[in-house]
C-alpha cells in the first residue's frame, strides 16, 4: 500500500512539475514590442509636444520606445531640438531613419513618394543626407530604416544596400531583395485605426490574434494624438495594457543584434 502511495505521490510531483514548466514557457512565449514611432520634426525649432508628452509618459513607466525622424528637420533645428533627441538616445530610445524630407516630390509632373517612383540617385541621395545630418549633428549613427508612408521600391533596396550601417529595415513592401534584416508589419495590430488614431479595441483584439510572434513593430503618430485628448488616453492605455501583459519592449536595432548569433 505504501509503495503505491509513494508512486502516487511521486506522479503527482512530476505533473504539478511539468505544468509549472508548461506556465514558464507559456510566460517566456509574451511577444517583443518595437513602439515604431514617426515623424519627429522640428517646431518652430523646438520638439512637438505631441512628442513631449508621449516621451515623458514612456520614460515614467519605464518602457522604451522609438523615434522616427525626418532628417531634414536637423538643419533648421535648434540646439534644443538636437539636445532634446540626444538625450532620448542616451536613455535607450532608438533614432531611426525616417526619410530626408517625408516629401512627395513630382517626377513627369506626376507625384511620387520620396522612396517611391523617383531615380536610384535621388533615393541614394536622400538616405545618405539623412544619414550625414544626424551624425554631424547628433553624433548618432541611424541603424534602422523605415521609409516615410512605408513606401519604397527596388532603388531603395539598392540604394540601401550602399549604407552598411543601416542594419535593419522596417515594413519593407517592396518585393527588390535585400540584406538588412526586416521586421515585418502586420497590418492587424498596430496602434492607430485608422492612421493617427489609436483604437485600444482594435488593438487588443489584433494583439490577442498575434501576440504568439516573437516580435510585434505597431506603428503611430504621436503629433496627431495632440489633436484630441482621447488619442493620447487610447495609447496609454494601449501601453498599460502591454505591461500587464507582460511583454517586453525594444527597439529595432536591439531586437536584431539580440537574434545575431
Ligand atoms: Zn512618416
Amino acid at each position: 500500500m505504501k509503495k503505491i502511495t509513494l508512486i502516487a505521490c511521486l506522479l503527482w510531483v512530476c505533473s504539478a512539475c511539468d505544468i509549472s514548466q508548461k506556465a514558464t514557457a507559456i510566460e517566456a512565449a509574451r511577444p517583443q514590442i518595437i513602439l515604431k514611432l514617426d515623424d519627429l520634426w522640428n517646431e518652430n525649432g523646438l520638439v512637438h509636444p505631441g512628442w513631449v508628452q508621449v516621451v515623458d509618459f514612456l520614460k515614467k513607466e519605464n518602457v522604451t520606445g522609438t523615434i522616427g525622424l525626418v532628417c531634414e528637420s536637423l538643419e533648421g533645428g535648434s540646439e534644443a531640438y538636437f539636445d532634446w533627441i540626444k538625450a532620448r538616445e542616451s536613455e535607450g530610445f532608438e533614432i531611426w531613419h525616417h526619410g530626408y524630407c517625408h516629401c512627395k516630390p513630382k517626377v513627369d509632373g506626376e507625384e511620387r513618394r520620396e522612396f517611391r517612383g523617383t531615380s536610384a540617385e535621388y533615393q541614394l541621395e536622400h538616405l545618405t543626407m539623412a544619414q550625414s545630418l544626424a551624425k554631424e549633428k547628433l553624433g548618432i549613427t541611424m541603424r534602422s530604416f523605415g521609409a516615410p508612408y512605408n513606401s519604397t521600391d527596388e532603388f531603395t533596396a539598392q540604394a540601401l544596400a550602399q549604407l552598411p550601417d543601416i542594419k535593419v529595415w522596417m515594413y519593407k513592401e517592396t518585393d527588390a531583395p535585400t540584406d538588412k534584416f526586416l521586421l515585418d508589419r502586420i497590418a492587424e495590430v498596430n496602434i492607430e485605426y485608422p492612421v493617427h488614431v489609436p483604437d485600444f479595441e482594435q488593438f487588443k483584439a489584433g494583439y490577442e490574434k498575434f501576440k504568439n510572434e516573437k516580435v510585434l513593430v505597431i506603428q503611430g503618430h504621436p503629433r496627431s494624438w495632440v489633436q484630441e485628448a482621447e488619442r493620447f488616453e487610447t495609447f496609454k492605455k494601449i501601453v498599460l495594457f502591454l505591461k500587464s501583459e507582460g511583454v517586453s519592449f525594444t527597439t529595432p536595432y536591439a531586437f536584431y543584434l539580440s537574434e545575431q548569433g
